[in-house]
């Protein structure tokens, strides 16, 4: 399977963070997965890509080309694929993967995670989407999804288009769970 990691690249976040992104990194490649994420070297990109090189797997980068040339690009890819702008990097990723997992981010891991979910809400695709939660960090915005479905803004059904885990082993249960959905 073809895995999309969304996550944050902050280099200054808490070591748990960065160890989780190894961690599933490491059991992406050992279960003969192949990452697809957004080639970069910093915070928890670079963990997971370096993860799965460790444990002999393949990691596909897709990065937009103006972001090539910053130290940030991970230059080992298996597959690089360049990109003129970061909505077409956003679609690539989508269809290369057979399903998503979001690991602790910020904006740009939101935005990733958010247009996805949109996007199985609108039948675009029915791939497996799943939410690292790892020590809770995800709690905030699980509230926030649970304030669209009390206010009508969200169905309750739509909470059933991802999955929530708390750890990378139980993510890989998912996966595997869900080889035949896409
Ligand atoms: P953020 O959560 O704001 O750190 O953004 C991380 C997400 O946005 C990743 O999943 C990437 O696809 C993209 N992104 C943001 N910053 C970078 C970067 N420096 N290098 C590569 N991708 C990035």
């Amino acid at each position: 399977m073809h895995v999309c990691v969304y996550c944050g690249s902050s280099k200054l976040v808490e070591q748990r963070y960065l160890d989780v992104a190894a961690d599933l990194g490491a059991r992406l490649a050992q279960a003969g997965h192949v990452l697809v994420w957004g080639a970069g070297t910093v915070g928890l990109m670079g963990e997971v890509a370096r993860a799965v090189h460790a444990n002999a797997g393949k990691v596909i980068g897709v990065i937009p080309e103006a972001m090539i040339s910053e130290e940030v690009a991970y230059k080992d890819c298996d597959e690089m694929v360049v990109t003129q702008t970061m909505r077409e990097r956003k679609a690539i990723m989508d269809e290369r993967s057979d399903a998503f997992i979001a690991l602790p981010g910020g904006f740009g891991t939101l935005e990733e995670l958010s247009e996805v979910i949109t996007h199985r809400l609108l039948d675009f695709h029915n791939k497996p989407i799943l939410i690292l939660n790892t020590d809770g960090f995800y709690d905030p915005l699980l509230e926030l999804f649970e304030h669209f479905v009390e206010h009508k803004f969200a169905k309750q059904k739509h909470m059933e288009t991802f999955g929530v885990v708390n750890h990378p082993a139980d993510a890989i249960a998912f996966l595997d769970g869900n080889r035949h959905v896409s």
